[in-house]
């Protein structure tokens, strides 16, 4: 359904993905794994198309050159040049890393704001599925953004992402900074979303551990590089991700 063929960006002369070709069929959760750095949101901003305007805006002020070469398809379709509006209105939605909700905004401002693709029947349907998902947003509805804790936060900005109505919603780190527990309860929600709605799921992480149960197939970045990839079995398999993403040998 979205798909990255020898994707390559350079900030300047730093060479951020290497070669890059990742796949997300339909129906299912695929999980990029790497360290800090390793390309896991320069790869969301391009398969999301933020990257165009990221390089427009660097190429306005006189800064630096940033340089995509590759593919990007959806549905078979080359959208190498689709600006991240139209991505988003075919079905591509990035939750991004760190959040980025409206802090002076209460819960459901933030989720309206999220359904401005929506029709006024789909967004009050999906705003009902996001407070049965998340129950704990329920009660929360008239809070701000910004009095909220990291795991909730994390829930308005996926029921947000939700609120878009996507076919392909990629989730860049959403579980930094969250307690282990909150960790896998929003796993076990991305999850049950996928399986209740069948939008397919790109998700990247540092720690592998707690998205591992949920994944389909996955990817290892490593300085901008796939090293590996695999189903959920293969990669368990093999001795090395154990070690360095699990922290078992
Ligand atoms: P993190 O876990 O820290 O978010 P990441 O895996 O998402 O890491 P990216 O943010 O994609 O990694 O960064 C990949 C590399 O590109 C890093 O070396 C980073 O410093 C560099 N980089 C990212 N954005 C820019 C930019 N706008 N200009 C220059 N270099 C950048």
């Amino acid at each position: 359904m979205l798909e990255a063929k020898n994707l390559m960006v350079f900030y300047e002369n730093m060479l951020a993905l290497n070669n890059i070709s990742i796949a997300c069929p339909e129906n299912s959760i695929v999980g990029i794994f790497g360290a800090n750095s390793a390309g896991k949101s320069t790869l969301m901003y391009a398969l999301s198309g933020i990257m165009l305007d990221i390089r427009k805006k660097e190429k306005m002020a006189g800064g630096e050159r940033i340089t995509l070469s590759g593919d990007i398809l959806f549905k078979d379709q080359n959208i190498n040049d689709m600006e991240p509006s139209r991505r988003a209105r075919a079905g591509i939605v990035l939750c991004p890393e760190r959040r980025r909700l409206f802090k002076e905004s209460s819960v459901l401002e933030n989720l309206r704001i999220g359904g401005y693709l929506a029709t006024r029947a789909q967004a009050r349907q999906t705003l009902e599925y996001v407070m049965t998902i998340f129950p704990a947003l329920e009660k929360l509805r008239h809070r701000l953004g910004g009095f909220l804790s990291g795991g909730e936060q994390q829930m308005v900005a996926i029921g947000r992402a939700l609120m878009a109505q996507p076919k392909v919603l990629l989730l860049d780190e959403p579980l930094m900074g969250l307690s282990p527990l909150m960790q896998s309860a929003l796993m076990k929600a991305t999850r049950s979303i996928q399986r209740e709605t069948k939008i397919s799921v790109i998700v990247s992480e540092q720690y592998a551990r707690p998205v591992f149960p949920i994944v389909d197939y996955a990817y290892i970045l490593e300085n901008g590089s796939a090293v590996m990839e695999g189903t959920k079995e293969e990669l368990m398999d093999n001795p090395d991700v154990k070690s360095a993403y699990f922290g078992v040998s």
